[in-house]
């Protein structure tokens, strides 16, 4: 009878350990090895020493892993792993590439934002155009050599078969940075006013592909012979529009191929005369000389003049077009 309580005592003994063992759960993850507990010693509480610890923090995280899934299913949830926290190893110095790119980063994070900084005063000095008709000829060289110690441009309304006798004071005007135009081939008022509307347009095509021959310079700029007022009507301005072509007149009339030769000082007085009438006003200011001795004279003059009025002597820029004939006429 004795022997079979004893039995019974141990058998429950065991039953007991066993079930104990399937339901601890770890205590909170302790990092401190010695205060660590496994959770199969924890009846006996016995300490585990440092070597052990990371074993026994890995059998604690499958422990603790199963009671939680033993937990989830209980309640009918699933228990997804979470993916590993990133690693941070710290090194015993900074490394040298990481520190550089943090003080780079304070310094862009430090740098106050900075204020636009003023623009220098860029005063842009107003611009007279000279512009010279009737070339080339022999005269031509003489008023580039002008234009050029000057610093001054200037733009030519050329003649077609001028061009062709004098192809090489053509190319270095247009080296020069002066500005290469059409002005017709025959510079007949009969022939290019009396006839058909196409006779002037048909004369600035074959000025412009002549130009184009010897400097490969394409110009669609044109100034009508005698000016465009009272020949150029709309029905001569409208095929220069279809061909895509400028056409400028003048507001200062230096009268040089009147004065030339009997009186060049006239030039200039004509010259600073007319800018006192048109400095005022809105729009380009251009003046019309020739390709003459006698302007080459007073050339120099009337480039000083100018300048010590402030102005610059710029070449026409057909990138900066602006109109300039006496038809007012906005698509030339
Ligand atoms: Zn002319």
């Amino acid at each position: 009878m004795k022997k079979w309580w004893f039995l019974v005592i141990i058998i429950m003994i065991i039953s007991i350990a066993k079930s104990g063992q399937a339901i601890t759960l770890p205590r909170s993850i302790d990092k401190t090895p010695n205060t660590f507990l496994n959770s199969n010693e924890s009846l006996t509480n016995k300490r585990v020493n440092s070597a052990n610890w990371e074993s026994n923090q890995e059998k604690l995280e499958n422990n603790r892993n199963f009671h939680l899934k033993y937990v989830a299913d209980y309640l009918g949830n699933k228990l997804i792993e979470q993916a590993e926290v990133p690693k941070v190893d710290l090194l015993p110095e900074p490394n040298p590439k990481v520190f550089k790119l943090l003080q780079v980063q304070e310094q862009v994070k430090e740098k106050p934002i900075q204020k636009e900084k003023p623009k220098p005063n860029i005063i842009v000095k107003p611009s007279v155009y000279l512009t010279f008709d009737d070339g080339p000829n022999h005269e031509l060289n003489q008023i580039l050599t002008i234009l050029k110690a000057k610093k001054a441009k200037g733009t030519f309304f050329m003649i077609e078969p001028q061009m062709r006798h004098y192809q090489d004071s053509v190319k270095r005007l247009v080296n020069e940075g002066n500005y290469p135009a059409l002005h017709s081939v025959t510079h007949d008022k009969n022939k290019l006013y009396g006839g058909s509307p196409l006779n002037v347009v048909n004369e600035m095509e074959k000025t412009r592909k002549t130009l184009l021959e010897i400097t490969g310079f394409d110009s669609k700029l044109t100034r009508a012979p005698y000016g465009s007022k009272p020949y150029m009507k709309d029905t001569f301005r409208n095929v220069l529009v279809q061909h895509q072509m400028k056409m400028w007149d003048w507001n200062i009339d230096t009268m040089d191929w009147k004065y030339q030769r009997s009186n060049p000082h006239q030039i200039l007085v004509n010259a600073i005369n007319g800018l006192e009438r048109v400095k005022n006003k809105k729009g380009p200011i251009v003046i019309l000389m020739h390709v003459t001795k006698g302007t080459a004279t007073v050339l120099p003059q009337v480039i000083d003049y100018l300048y010590s009025k402030g102005y610059q002597c710029p070449a026409y820029d057909p990138s900066k077009h602006v109109i300039m004939n006496f038809w007012n006429d906005t698509r030339l």
